[in-house]
Order: C-alpha cells, then sequence, then structure tokens
C-alpha cells in the first residue's frame, strides 16, 4: 500500500552519526489513527532511537494539520481545575509539584531573556512569563498558534528551530517535548549553541528511553508516539549530544508526571488506522491524587529510569 506521506531514508543516527543499529522494530500512529508503517531503530553507540523512514520535510506540515490534535485548540481553552486554582497560585504551584506537571518557564531566573520553542498556548502562561519579569519570545511552527499567541500579548515567531534567524542572544532556551519532534536536531542544536549567550542554558523535557527497562511490554510504550517522535533520548544519548554540541549537562533528573501514568496505565494499542479511544482517559481527583503521591515516591526509588527526563544543558 502507498504511504499516505512522502518520507526520508535515514542513513545515520541523527545523534552520533553512527551507521551501526543494535535492533529495529515497526511501528505505526497508536494514538491519532495515522495508518502507515515506520520503522525505528536504536543505533548501537550512543542508544538513541530514532524513525529509519520518517515522513519528510516536505509533507510534516500536512502530516501535523490532519492528525496531530494540540494544532486545533481553540484559544482560552483550559482545564476547569487549572481556572480556579490560578486564582490562588501557592495552591496551584503546590498540585503542579505533586502531579510532576511544573513548566520549563517555572525553572527560569527571573529577569531572564527567553526563547521557548514549540510553546505551545495555555491560559496560564502569559501570567507566568509576567510573574518572572521574563523578556519572553516564543517560537511555534503553526501559523493558527501564532496568532492566538499574539492576541494574548506575546511575542511569538512562526517557524522552525533549523529556520529560525535573530542576532539576539538568550539567556534560555526552552524545549519542552519538542526535542524528539526534530526532524534536523544537527542544525537544530547548531541553531540553540548559537543563539544562547556564553553560560546560557538549554531546559529539556523529553521521553526517557531508560524507563524500557522497568516496563513489560516495550511495544506499548506509550512515548514512542510514532510517526511525530522522530528521535528518543536516554542519558547515554543526551550526553553525547551535549558533548558534540559543547554543551555540559548540569542537572538531570527523570520523574512520571501523573498524567503520563494514568495514560500508561490505561493504554491499549488500537487497530492500525484508528484513533486509539484508550488515551483520553478520566479520573477521579482521589484517585489522581493517590497516584501522585506514590508516583513522587517511585521517582526517588528509581531516579534514572523515570519515562520523563529534566536536562539542563548549559553553553561552555
Ligand atoms: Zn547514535
Amino acid at each position: 500500500m502507498k504511504n499516505e506521506f512522502k518520507r526520508s531514508k535515514i542513513q545515520f543516527c541523527p545523534v552520533c552519526s553512527s551507521k551501526k543499529i543494535e535492533n529495529s522494530f515497526i511501528n505505526f500512529d497508536d494514538r491519532y489513527g495515522q495508518p502507515d508503517l515506520f520503522t525505528l531503530a536504536k543505533c548501537k553507540k550512543c542508544s538513541a532511537y530514532y524513525l529509519l523512514d520518517p515522513v519528510s520535510s516536505t509533507d510534516i506540515g500536512k502530516l501535523y494539520k490532519k492528525y496531530y490534535p494540540s494544532l486545533n485548540i481553540p484559544p482560552g481553552q483550559g482545564s476547569k481545575i487549572q481556572k480556579i486554582l490560578s486564582v490562588a497560585k501557592p495552591l496551584l504551584h503546590l498540585v503542579k509539584k505533586i502531579d510532576a506537571t511544573e513548566t520549563l518557564i517555572s525553572r527560569v531566573k527571573n529577569d531572564s531573556s527567553v526563547l521557548d520553542v514549540g510553546c505551545g498556548y495555555y491560559p496560564r502562561l502569559k501570567n507566568e512569563i509576567d510573574d518572572k519579569n521574563l523578556d519572553w519570545e516564543g517560537l511555534e511552527i503553526d501559523e493558527k498558534l501564532v496568532k492566538t499567541i499574539n492576541s494574548a500579548g506575546l511575542v511569538c515567531h512562526q517557524g522552525s528551530l533549523a529556520s529560525f534567524r535573530s542576532s539576539k542572544k538568550y539567556d534560555y532556551i526552552l524545549m519542552s517535548q519538542v526535542i524528539e519532534h526534530q526532524l534536523q536536531l544537527k542544525e537544530a542544536m547548531e541553531k540553540v549553541a548559537k543563539l544562547l549567550k556564553k553560560g546560557g542554558k538549554c531546559l529539556i523535557l523529553t521521553p526517557n528511553t531508560d524507563n524500557l527497562s522497568i516496563i513489560n511490554d516495550v511495544k506499548s510504550w506509550i512515548h514512542w508516539h510514532t510517526p511525530y517522535h522522530t528521535v528518543l533520548f536516554n542519558l547515554k544519548s543526551m550526553s553525547v549530544l551535549a558533548g558534540i554540541n559543547k554543551f555540559k549537562i548540569n542537572t538531570y533528573k527523570t520523574y512520571t508526571p501523573t498524567n503520563w501514568e494514568l495514560l500508561t496505565r490505561n493504554f491499549r494499542s488500537p487497530i492500525r488506522g484508528q484513533k486509539n479511544k484508550s488515551f483520553h482517559y478520566k479520573f477521579s481527583p482521589l484517585e489522581y491524587f493517590l497516584v501522585s503521591l506514590s508516583l513522587r515516591i517511585r521517582d526517588l526509588q528509581k531516579p534514572s529510569c523515570n519515562p520523563c527526563m529534566f536536562c539542563e544543558l548549559e553553553k561552555r
């Protein structure tokens, strides 16, 4: 059967450029119903996983437009809980600590300049920026999303990291669940290095494949997220990426956001080409709270094997 979108052929690891593959397997979109098959390979040298046949840069916009729901969120939508708690900031901070959903902005020092790559939009974004008096700029691919962010009174550029041009140097570059979507990782990281001041920080949140060591069914790991995730890291491959681009790793830790755990527990692989109904899971506040507490304990017990990694890279 013909593929729906044009595909690229990746000949070497996007992290370390090695051609040696430890193993590979076939996967498909198990969330949004894109029907094509893709091949995931594990690099023998740095242990990064990457797609050998991702959707090409000419068609990637069409893939996201047709299948990826976050690009179709109307402005001003947010959870009721978030809206209610936004009037009680200390309580909101506490909840975010308990369920491990703190944003990267919360890790930035006050009065800093920030480029937030793939910033997305949520109702509290402007408040978070104003509270820290940040000189903040967003960068988003999707034109509609850029307009939404601009209409909230924020500066947001349209484009990818690889295509972004600026003579400004930033204190921070934020990449929250973004680096694993890159089609041009090398160009993107070169751009990050160029845009940061000396001593500037790149803060990254991304899935951690060391988590595979503690789960039973590797293929049903929800963070393969094929074909949207093109490269997946663990501590080893992140260290290689940092070294190649002359960054040092200041902080590395892993944890489990509560919503990730609940989605994982409920996840059932769908028939290929069908939307996954198990991926939208409703839970009671009590269940959410109890699961959150048990996860914060697990984070401490298994500090390197949780599914989400936080990494602070410093430009040397
Ligand atoms: Zn590699």
